[in-house]
């Protein structure tokens, strides 16, 4: 596979971009090799500036579920273009939008749109604290929720379950405020509340998508519901992921929740820069300029972000592809499972609606602990053999598979031999 003007790309961005991404995953460090520059995306394909064409499973991490440049959202987007691009006030598409979110998230009297998913949850985290009174907010290991100061504490990765910053320049005074539980572990959400009555919210990831894919269990899921009505303690969810990609309603119509505040980004602009928190009318209130907790944001709801973002509900909402989308995960973990077991390769798929990934152990993957018993190095082997073979997955273990309207039987076919080249391409690893 050819990547000569990648590598050209990416030695000339070093020099003046931090290396030469503006957000690290991109950097392909977790796979080592030659990051992928593109130059375009049409359906269910992208193209990076050699000329490769791949199957994309990445989809921008989630916000493309329709593929790239839908016909319908591009014709949308193209038509406000005309109008200007930002203004400084109000326009119809924020209340359009607003009407389509708020429609269908049962939690949700009111919304305010903001720029990234970081910003929805560090705006709920203030929004909960206001509202209750309390400082202090249980987050689960593994879970991810942007970079905020409070939330950068085992966000995927690092330091486990301990409320010690993920990163450096994050102060110990700015999450001494954010205990940590085990995802689907309820007697550690217990114990917090027990033996702490500082607790203003406890926010977490429907379906878990940035340890890999994690499902929760029903029992948890009843249980968080219970613990968070019986102490007043704010049920925070947070779709930027889930949100209209596991369901239009969210993981929260499958999994029978109703969150106090829910916080969505990634398909809710489509592909432009949109993210949003919202919840009953009470709790809504209290947000500037209604009440006294401050959030502003100079470009949110911005018209062009707004139009993308309507049209590609709009879009979903009509293509109801979520009963193909199951089928096609079910397809792609037989494939998986068939051709692990015929290369003696240890593989756990987990997937939930359009999110799915398969993590090299032997081990049941239920939390952070168990996603950590993964094989990267054959999850390296696995990646680098699924691009040479026309098919870009996010290049990291703990990352979701995303999949999208665009793509194909055809394109699924092709994914299949992949899927068995790259496995054998994994054991042969292992014999040398
Ligand atoms: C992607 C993601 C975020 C952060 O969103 P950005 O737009 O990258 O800031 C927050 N929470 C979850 C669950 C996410 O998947």
């Amino acid at each position: 596979m050819k990547l000569e003007k990648s590598l050209e790309l990416y030695t000339r961005g070093k020099k003046h971009l931090v290396g030469a991404v503006n957000s690290p995953v991109r950097a392909f460090k977790s796979v080592g090799g030659v990051p992928i520059f593109i130059d375009h995306a049409k359906g269910s394909k992208i193209y990076d500036v050699d000329g490769n064409e791949y199957i994309d499973f990445v989809l921008s991490y989630g916000p493309m579920i329709l593929g790239h440049r839908n016909h319908y959202v591009e014709k949308s987007i193209k038509k406000y273009l005309r109008n200007g691009y930002t203004f400084g006030a109000s326009t119809k598409g924020e209340i359009i939008l607003a009407e389509m979110v708020c429609d269908v998230f049962p939690g949700m009297d009111k919304v305010r749109f903001v720029n990234s998913g970081t910003e929805a949850v560090l705006s709920a985290i203030r929004l909960a604290r206001a509202f209750t009174g309390k400082d202090k907010i249980i987050k689960f290991a593994g879970c991810y929720h942007g970079h905020s100061d409070a939330l950068l504490v085992a966000a995927g990765s690092g330091l486990a379950t301990l409320s010690i910053p993920g990163s450096k320049g994050v102060p110990e005074d700015a999450v001494k405020n954010t205990l940590i539980a085990e995802y689907n572990n309820i007697d550690s959400v217990e114990k917090h509340l027990a033996e702490d009555n500082n607790i203003a919210a406890i926010i977490i990831e429907p379906i878990a998508g940035n340890m890999g894919v994690v499902l929760p269990t029903k029992e948890f899921i009843e249980e968080l519901k219970e613990l968070t009505k019986a102490s007043g303690v704010l049920l925070i969810v947070d779709e930027v992921m889930t949100g209209f990609r596991s369901q239009f309603g969210g993981a929260q119509e499958l999994l029978g929740v109703v969150a106090d505040i829910t916080c969505l980004g990634k398909v809710v602009g489509g592909g432009f820069p949109v993210g949003a928190y919202g919840a009953r009318n009470e709790i809504m209130e209290m947000v500037s300029p209604l009440g006294d907790v401050y959030q502003a944001g100079t470009l949110s709801g911005n018209p062009i972000a707004m139009a993308s973002g309507i049209a590609t509900l709009k879009e979903l909402k009509k293509q109801n592809p979520y009963k193909d989308f199951e089928k096609t995960a079910a397809f792609l973990e037989r494939v998986l499972l068939a051709a692990a077991k015929e290369n003696g390769i240890d593989v756990q798929v987990n997937r939930f609606g359009s999110m799915l990934n398969a993590f090299f152990t032997k081990e049941k993957v239920v939390d952070f602990k168990s996603a950590q018993t993964s094989d990267t190095k054959k999850f390296k082997t696995f990646f680098w053999k699924m691009m040479e073979n026309g098919v870009f997955l996010p290049p990291s273990q703990f990352e979701s598979w995303f999949l999208g309207t665009a793509m194909s039987k055809r394109d699924m076919y092709k994914v299949r031999t992949a899927i068995q080249i790259s496995m054998e391409a994994v054991a042969n690893k292992l014999k040398k």
